[in-house]
């Protein structure tokens, strides 16, 4: 089973628009409803007997079951009765908000994410209808429940074989957008450890610098939408609240941030197809790009989009172009001479690596990405030989980081593919 995501542009009528818009609305009450119910039933649970505030803490019956999921959605069908308003929302629509809430727990508990928040207006973007017996697209149209049908931009076809999963629909600054969920009935074998080999180290002054000498600069490119985006926040500020002039000028705002998201994705696709142009294995770090913007380096790695490519694009390129992509152990890259294997000790400011002991003298970022060019080699002939399938540690690492691009469809970007 192989699935992937594809996004197309389509452009509802009026009265289309106005009733996508209450859909979401609607979506909004409910996801808020219950993460309320979750959020009081386990503040009622954990109060101290000498401390208790009367105001915020809720007193729910000791006897009373966690709101989980099931119970929510069972609750929900029942209170449709009462509020038929919500009856106007395809039904398995209405139920993914409360999935919503179900995810962001268990990434809660299982991932270390924080508690989930309240939605405002305008912060519940997408709705998903979760099934389709047929293809729901006919010629240029796409037909939705109870939406019907909208002129869609097929600006690349549809693959053979492909059927139409999920459809995601998406409100952007830009516009509408759906995102369909394909799958195919088929098993594409993992790419095995062969041919030559890069390391890729990745850092501040350079966006990354391979194991043979490249260095690539990062994107300065859209230097100039980034000072436009500031001109407007400023302007943003002596706007009235709530006045047509300022509800313009955040759409135009969010516009130059989706031509940044894009124009960057775009630079690090090109990027990645030169780097599977020149090798048939790429090694890299296996990094926590979350931890290192919080850290000493700060927002500028976030900036650049380094885990974005990192885990991403980059996996994703090389599953399509048949490269082997592994990751390595991340300690002391920097700090170990490729040549002879010596610890060079040096800090951050020292851009270049010389060796005491061979006197090798090469830049800091290329001898690591030699490093780990050298670390995936011998993780890979250690694992399992080069001929034996699944190779455990990269592989395994590999297998968890292909499953998470593959199956993800909620707040990551869409990777596009070719
Ligand atoms: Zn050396």
């Amino acid at each position: 089973m192989f699935t992937m995501n594809y996004q197309y542009r389509v452009y509802p009528s009026k009265n289309q628009e106005v009733r996508m818009i209450s859909w979401l609305e609607m979506c909004r009450g409910v996801y808020n409803y219950a993460l309320r119910e979750r959020k009081d039933w386990i503040k009622s649970r954990k109060c101290d007997i000498n401390c208790c505030s009367l105001e915020s803490e809720y007193i729910i019956p000791a006897d009373a079951t966690y709101p989980g999921y099931y119970q929510q959605q069972n609750a929900l069908t029942a209170i449709k009765n009462s509020l038929p308003h919500l009856k106007d929302v395809q039904s398995q629509v209405i139920q993914e908000p409360i999935r919503r809430v179900e995810t962001a727990f268990v990434a809660m508990k299982q991932r270390g994410h924080g508690f989930p928040r309240f939605k405002k207006f305008g912060q519940y973007r997408s709705f998903l209808f979760p099934q389709f017996k047929t293809s729901p697209i006919k010629g240029n149209k796409i037909k939705l429940p109870k939406i019907g049908e909208i002129p869609i931009v097929l600006h690349r076809p549809i693959p053979d074989g492909f059927a139409v999963k999920t459809v995601r629909v998406t409100r952007k600054h830009s516009g509408w957008y759906i995102t369909l969920c394909l799958q195919i009935d088929v098993n594409i074998p993992d790419v095995m450890p062969h041919g030559n080999a890069i390391g890729i180290d990745v850092g501040l002054s350079y966006f990354l610098s391979t194991s043979e000498g490249e260095q690539v600069a990062r994107p300065r490119f859209f230097d100039k939408l980034q000072r436009q985006l500031k001109l407007l926040q400023r302007c943003l500020k002596r706007k009235q609240k709530r006045s047509n002039a300022r509800a313009k000028l955040i759409q135009k705002i969010g516009r130059i941030h989706e031509q940044i998201a894009a124009s960057r994705l775009d630079w690090q696709f090109k990027l990645a197809h030169h780097l599977c142009d020149q090798s048939k294995m790429i090694f890299v770090e296996d990094l926590d790009f979350r931890i290192m913007a919080k850290g000493m380096l700060g927002k500028h790695t976030l900036d650049a989009g380094l885990g974005q490519f990192i885990n991403q694009v980059l996996p994703w390129v090389c599953f399509k172009r048949g490269v082997y992509y592994g990751k390595v152990d991340p300690s002391g890259t920097s700090q170990t001479c490729p040549d002879c294997g010596t610890r060079v000790k040096k800090d951050l400011s020292v851009r270049i690596h010389k060796c005491p002991e061979c006197g090798c003298v090469k830049p800091r970022d290329v001898a690591s990405g030699q490093v780990i060019k050298a670390r995936g080699l011998s993780g890979v002939e250690t694992a399992s030989g080069w001929e034996l399938s699944g190779c455990q540690g990269t592989g395994a690492r590999q297998d968890r980081v292909k499953d998470e691009i593959l199956k993800s469809d909620l707040g990551k970007p869409t990777l596009y593919c070719s």
